[in-house]
């Protein structure tokens, strides 16, 4: 009985000093260093902020900046354009060109579930900024960021997580807090956040349905979170918060997607990537394989959708130097998707052909792939609407604002420092 007593009165003890250490004590920071939360929401188009309306999210970008909105980069897909902002080059001269990846040299190929590829550093080139910061004596932290898992040139952030889309919103949230808590000599100046709710409900649901905005909604909790942990803390004025995305969306109904399988002699290929939005097809070696598929989709394919050489893709793009890019890449117009016959049987046969679902990787002139930038805090001008500007400038306004020296890249700091205070 006596043990029992005690065991209650160890455990009252720890709930009470639990609770009272979390909700009373919460130290005041007041040795913060410039310090930037880089935070992603993927799939957050330019336009959601008033669409769906999220209150904390407009909250920080009327006290503080927001672009109009913020150019992707092309194929506007997570990975590349996640890159593009981290290292401020195109995909191009970044390498990651796409969420898939082959690379005929090593025949090696990339995927966002292949674990051991994505921690393989071979894919990833340029400078990542939390590699910039660290190399100049600052220290990095990253709760999600695709390079982040891996030692881009020798280098990773020294606090990173293994991807796990299961690991709740709230966790990564204060697993950041916690970062700040450290002392000033362990603490990281560049952070990085990312979210992926709204992305997801986009492609299941479209981009304007409720399910969206209630993703939305939920993100724009864990932001609130964010917020008035650093509230409690005494830096929300201070540390410099921007919140961005990697591309829009745009909606589609799978009944008027493009099967482009029927198209051409699938055998005559050594792979194919088909990815709805951007397919690539690497020809098997022999003579005219490349031009048999080429003029074969070239008679046939609708004028709702443009096939490329690799050479021949649209300057505008900043794509097509990169030799990982298939030979022949085939890109549909948006309201549309590249398909094969078993998906559409898939499809029908589940009763999906006339559900909304979402869609990106076009075309990065498209007003639907547009993406987001709110930037918050000491750094930023308050109530301010800029011109837009290209993922690719992030990059040097983030070591503009940690005063460190930025790496050759392909951004242009004049087409974004008017955000600046
Ligand atoms: P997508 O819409 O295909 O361009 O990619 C979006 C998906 O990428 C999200 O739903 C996430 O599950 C996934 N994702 C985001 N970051 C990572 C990462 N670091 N590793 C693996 N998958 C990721
Ligand atoms: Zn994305
Ligand atoms: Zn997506």
């Amino acid at each position: 009985m006596l043990k029992l007593i005690r065991s209650i009165t160890v455990v009252l003890f720890l709930v009470i000093f639990g609770l009272s250490s979390s909700i009373f004590s919460q130290k005041t920071i007041n040795d913060l260093k410039p310090t930037v939360i880089l935070i992603s929401i993927d799939g957050f188009r330019a336009d959601y902020i008033d669409l769906h309306a999220p209150p904390t999210i407009k909250a920080l970008a009327e006290n503080g900046t927001r672009a109009r909105y913020m150019k992707p980069p092309f194929p506007t897909k997570t990975f590349p354009a996640h890159y593009s902002i981290a290292t401020g080059l195109y995909p191009d001269n970044h390498g990651i060109i796409e969420n898939n990846i082959y690379d005929s040299e090593t025949k090696s190929v990339f995927g966002l579930s292949r674990r051991e590829e994505v921690m393989n550093p071979m894919w990833w080139g340029g400078e990542p900024v939390w590699n910039t910061a660290q190399k100049q004596g600052q220290i990095a932290g990253a709760f999600f960021w695709p390079g982040t898992e891996t030692k881009i040139g020798g280098m990773q952030p020294k606090f990173w997580q293994t991807y796990d889309g299961t690991v709740t919103n709230f966790r990564r949230v204060d697993t950041v807090l916690g970062w700040l808590d450290l002392p000033q000599a362990e603490r990281p100046t560049m952070i990085t956040l990312y979210f992926s709710d709204v992305d997801d409900a986009g492609h299941n649901h479209g981009p304007e349905s409720p399910e969206t905005k209630a993703a939305v909604m939920t993100v724009d909790g864990a932001i609130e979170r964010l917020v008035s942990g650093l509230a409690d803390r005494g830096l929300e004025k201070t540390a410099n918060l921007i919140i961005v995305s990697d591309h829009g969306m745009a909606p589609y109904k799978q009944r008027d997607a493009i099967v482009l399988d029927t198209m051409f002699d699938t055998n005559l290929a050594e792979r194919i990537f088909w990815t709805g939005e951007f397919v690539q097809i690497f020809p098997k070696s022999g003579v005219e394989t490349e031009d048999i598929i080429y003029d074969s989709i070239k008679k046939k394919l609708p004028s709702n959708a443009n096939i490329y050489r690799r050479s021949e893709i649209p300057k505008r793009f900043n794509f097509g130097t990169n030799k990982r890019i298939a030979p022949i890449v085939v890109i549909p117009n948006e309201g549309t998707t590249l398909t094969t016959r078993e998906r559409t049987v898939t499809a029908a046969n589940n009763g999906r052909l006339d559900n909304v679902r979402g869609a990106h990787g076009y075309d990065n002139d498209l007003v639907s792939m547009r993406a987001t930038f709110v930037g918050h805090g000491q750094a930023f001008k308050q109530g301010f609407v800029s011109e837009p500007f290209e993922s690719v400038d992030v990059y040097e306004l983030i070591c503009k604002i940690l005063k460190i020296k930025p790496a050759k890249n392909d951004g242009k700091f004049k087409r974004i420092k008017e955000v600046l205070d």
